[in-house]
């Protein structure tokens, strides 16, 4: 069976179309600059990648451009719908209704439209992507898989914020977590890797991209997570500032004379390395700027790592030790620099790399020396194969 595989975001869609029997990518593809332009990248499996400028006026268009592009006679992957058997949307905010995946029905719409407020930016554009499908692939079962979903099994000492306890009631304010499907594919990858059922073992899983996170989890159930309420919340991030004394915010306010929003903007887009290097939110750039002897690179650096490694002590008391600690996502999987100076605070435990393993890349393996008693890991993640999964099990019963 295919599975499609969407992302719809509020002017992009990201897709991918996989063959569950091999778990082969027949092509993956983006649409950009929905509602503006529009362009759409589309590369097949063994063909000359697409590209396409024709307008993208709307969501419904955008899904049946991809259409076109997977059923083109010179750039297709297949010669008729039918052979899509289910799509799987990630959607970001599942809020407290959804702990896994489930196959979209009109309750299940009415319950992401009411997670709206938690994720204004994303839960909208994913419901325009799964009613799009819908009109366009009448009959073909959609899945909803949640960024949430994972970090459901947290106890209530985790997720609970010590605010007044109406405001949980009211508003259900609390930490949810997001990177779950990355989380969960690499918690269970690292399982597999260590010859071990994901029960019986502990593991920090540490998702470092361009946002980031950090999960607690024990016998493969999430019991602790740095994003929050919103994804602004935990390590400091490319452009997200993390965990911040709350009432920065109307010092802030006060002091520079922003608004709410402005603050909000400052938190979101200006602040993270970019904020305190001035220099870049991409780590590449930033560890080219402090070689070159920029302090404040430097700085975000150190900060950066810091952060991280602080967390991870954290994730040590919350689990009562690990088995394991993996690294995944752009930095994470990449940067044998930065898994390096993480793994510099962790050595009191024994812990140690092994430099020829931590200097490759795009393998997941086991990067610390044989006397490490934590081993450390590092993992690719692949959300949408975890996405292409859970909907051929759910269509699949
Ligand atoms: P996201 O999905 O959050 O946009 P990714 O997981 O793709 O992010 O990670 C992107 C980030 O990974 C980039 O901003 C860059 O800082 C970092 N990155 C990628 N490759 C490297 C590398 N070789 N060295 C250091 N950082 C890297």
């Amino acid at each position: 069976m295919k599975i499609l595989v969407l992302n719809c975001g509020s002017s992009s869609l990201k897709y991918q179309l996989i063959d569950m029997d091999t778990t082969d990518v027949l092509a993956v593809g983006l649409c950009e600059r929905i509602g503006i332009d529009g362009r759409l990248k589309h590369e097949p499996e063994g063909k000359p990648e697409y590209v396409s400028e024709a307008p993208l006026p709307d969501h419904d268009v955008a899904v049946k451009a991809v259409m076109d592009a997977l059923l083109d006679k010179d750039h297709g992957v297949i010669s008729d719908i039918s052979e899509i058997g289910g799509v799987g949307h990630r959607v970001v905010h599942g809020g407290e209704s959804f702990a896994k995946s489930v196959i979209i029905t009109p309750e299940v719409k009415a319950a992401i439209e009411d997670c709206c407020s938690l994720a204004p930016l994303h839960n909208p554009a994913n419901l325009i992507g799964i009613n799009a499908c819908e009109k366009l692939m009448p009959g073909v079962p959609q899945v909803a898989v949640f960024d949430t979903a994972f970090h459901q099994t947290m106890p209530a000492k985790a997720y609970m914020y010590a605010l007044p306890y109406e405001m949980y009631e009211k508003h259900k304010i609390r930490r949810y977590g997001f990177h779950g499907t990355s989380h969960k594919y690499v918690s269970l990858k690292c399982a597999e890797l260590m010859g071990k059922a994901p029960e019986d073992i502990k593991i920090i899983t540490c998702h470092l991209g361009n946002g980031g996170s950090l999960a607690a989890v024990d016998k493969g159930k999430c019991v602790d997570t740095t994003m929050g309420l919103t994804p602004l919340a935990g390590i400091i991030m490319g452009t997200r500032c993390g965990d911040i004394d709350p009432a920065i915010v109307k010092f802030l306010m006060d002091s520079e004379g922003l608004t709410i929003d402005e603050v909000d903007n400052m938190m979101n887009k200006q602040s993270g390395v970019l904020g305190l290097s001035g220099v870049s939110s991409d780590f590449r750039d930033l560890g080219a700027a402090a070689e070159e002897g920029n302090k404040r690179a430097q700085i975000a650096l150190d900060a950066f790592h810091y952060r991280v490694a602080k967390f991870i002590g954290e994730y040590l008391v919350a689990l009562n030790g690990a088995d394991a600690i993996v690294f995944t996502a752009g930095l994470g999987e990449n940067s044998g620099s930065s898994r390096q100076a993480i793994c510099d605070y962790l050595t009191f435990l024994g812990i140690k790399l092994d430099p020829e393993k931590n200097s490759q890349r795009g393998k997941a393996q086991c990067i610390s020396t044989e006397d490490s008693p934590i081993k450390v890991f590092v993992i690719p993640t692949n959300e949408e194969l975890m996405i292409a999964q859970d909907t051929n099990k759910l269509i699949n019963g």
